[in-house]
């Protein structure tokens, strides 16, 4: 039984270890295995995620430098609906040779685990309250429907037209704004 258990994300450094100077590039298409993010957004489970990687042998290890493209799903924070938006982040990190506590990442058997750094990098670039667009108006709070898909929606106000008239009386403007039957009658 290996002591590694390979994953999409384990990437074989055995013909650069121990040789400071050489340096690869490889290309990693990776099935996202299981989903990760955040409460509102996420790369799911089956999607593609394409990472460039340049492995770099140094003296304490393997220096990797990594640009991630995805694409996460999840939903609008103001109006519920599902959105989609692209994930490009870029790290670099050492696999070190040894299990110093200087290193937080190690080689183990000649192959590196990019997840636990892939998936920090894109769950850090992750918005906590995405939107489907920046002017998202959210939902009616009265009634609960999306704001951009009903332009100008809006509640009369439920007033009684004699409160409304001695409103005006009153000089509360204010009241008569949202009834438009009222004809508007200039002030004497
Ligand atoms: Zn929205
Ligand atoms: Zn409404």
């Amino acid at each position: 039984m290996p002591h590694v258990i390979k994953t999409p994300y384990t990437v074989d450094v055995y013909d650069l270890m121990h040789r400071p100077g050489e340096m690869r590039e490889r290309v990693l298409d990776i099935t996202v295995p299981e989903d990760f993010g955040n409460a509102m957004i996420g790369v799911k489970a089956g999607s593609p995620l394409h990472v460039n990687l340049r492995l770099e042998s140094l003296h304490d290890g393997i220096l990797v430098s990594a640009e991630v493209d995805g694409t996460a799903a999840g939903e609008c924070g103001r109006c519920l609906i599902d959105i989609q938006q692209p994930v490009q982040v870029e790290f670099q990190e050492l696999f070190a040779y040894s299990s110093d506590e200087a290193f937080e990442y190690e080689v183990h058997e000649d192959t590196i685990d990019l997840e636990p750094v892939i998936r920090d990098a894109v769950v850090l670039s992750l918005p906590f309250q995405p939107v489907c667009q920046e002017d998202c108006l959210g939902l009616c709070p009265q009634c609960g429907v999306r704001l951009l898909d009903n332009p100008g929606h809006k509640h009369e106000e439920a007033i009684d037209p004699r409160w409304a008239a001695l409103g005006k009386l009153a000089g509360f403007e204010g009241l008569t704004d949202t009834t438009p039957d009222v004809p508007t009658t200039p002030n004497v």
